[in-house]
């Protein structure tokens, strides 16, 4: 599938706003005419009564189906059967990147026409034509790429500042990635997920992320902490939604996603959000490349103030378990990972020195800036 086109794709129509969700109808009319909600309880508690009077609004019939939590395959498959089964002909996903996930791929196998409705902006998942599909037990199991993007996606951007900041946090550190991957991405013309080599366009997205979210990221998570609705903080939930989502997907992943989802294949990291493991996987790609040090104590101390993990102790692990750090490398490696656009070679064992790396370094960075030691992680808490 290695191609020397240029590629850049984008979901039909994105929305963002104040009360945007009281239009949720207005725009699903134009899609289709029968439409079938995904979205677990809680979810569906806070924003299910809103949804329903604008699809009440705009004459479309109202189903809900309860999502199961975890976008596996199986939970994939039963959505197809209840799509079916309801005649629809557009399914919208309400709620994170897992109940959204399962929808796209579910929409795609089902062969209609897909909408999302974020709650919060805890990753980039929204916009692209590509879903993750996890084991039941929430290990990285694949890819899966689609034809198209969604041909919506509305963000309502009270409902995400009435979400805890903690998820704001997570999309902060999925979105701070975007940039270094497009970056090496681009350095090393691999082709991106959306089966080319990047445009200008992708990768200037994913530095434009980048720099809102350094100016804006400590203001918005203040004002989102008294779910308040500021400047700063529709900024951020832009570049965590369409400018992460646009500039991955047409901008490139590299080595902070592979080593995500190298994460993933250890126990000790289980219940951690995704952000927060790609921002483990950011600080050591730039260890990878020999980044300038004060580029990596920039990016220690931000990370840290913005409430991210940066040290192996706030994942649930140790520099000197080497044996869980081989696990973590070693699915990071897999032929196929996005490591292998990095623009030079990158073997297991770099990763794993890269990883066992950050905790001194890290843990004396943060010291020195007067920032708080690393709390350690136990999974399941
Ligand atoms: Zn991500």
């Amino acid at each position: 599938m290695s191609s020397s086109v240029r590629t850049v794709i984008s979901p039909g129509r994105y929305i963002q706003g104040k009360g945007a969700i009281h239009r949720i109808g207005e725009y699903l009319a134009r899609l289709g005419s029968t439409p079938l909600f995904v979205a677990d309880d809680l979810v569906w508690g806070l924003v299910g009564h809103d949804v329903e009077l604008s699809v009440k609004q705009a004459d479309l019939p109202m189903r809900r189906e309860a999502f199961g939590g975890v976008p596996s395959a199986a939970e994939v498959d039963r959505l197809v059967a209840v799509i079916r089964e309801a005649g629809a002909d557009v399914v919208v996903a309400v709620g994170g990147g897992s109940v959204i996930d399962a929808v796209k791929a579910a929409g795609h196998l089902a062969d209609i026409r897909w909408a999302n409705v974020p709650t919060v902006a805890s990753t980039d998942a929204p916009c692209s034509a590509l879903a993750v599909i996890y084991t039941e037990s929430g290990e990285f199991e694949e890819y899966r790429f689609f034809p198209r993007n969604p041909d919506l996606v509305l963000v309502d951007s009270q409902v995400v500042a009435n979400a805890p900041a903690h998820l704001l946090v997570a999309g902060i550190g999925d979105a701070l990635a975007t940039w270094l991957e497009a970056r090496a991405t681009a350095r090393s013309h691999s082709q991106t997920m959306a089966g080319g080599l990047p445009t200008l366009a992708g990768t200037a997205l994913a530095e434009l992320s980048w720099e809102v979210l350094w100016e804006n990221a400590l203001p918005a998570i203040a004002a989102v902490q008294d779910h308040q609705v500021t400047p700063a903080v529709e900024k951020v939930i832009e570049a965590n939604t369409l400018l992460s989502g646009l500039g991955f997907e047409s901008g490139g992943l590299a080595a902070a996603h592979a080593i995500h989802n190298g994460l993933t294949a250890v126990g000790a990291t289980h219940g951690l959000a995704h952000g927060q493991k790609v921002n483990i996987g950011s600080l050591t790609q730039l260890v990878l490349e020999g980044a300038p040090t004060s580029d990596v104590r920039d990016f220690i101390e931000f990370t840290t103030r913005v409430g991210l993990p940066n040290t192996l102790t706030e994942v649930g692990l140790r520099s000197d378990d080497l044996d869980s750090l081989r696990v973590v490398a070693d699915a990071a490696t897999v032929p196929g990972e996005t490591i292998h656009a990095m623009p030079f070679e990158v073997a297991g064992a770099d990763v794993v020195s890269a990883l066992a790396s950050i905790e001194r370094f890290a843990v004396r960075v943060r010291e020195e800036a007067g920032l708080p030691a690393p709390v350690p992680y136990v999974a399941g808490h």
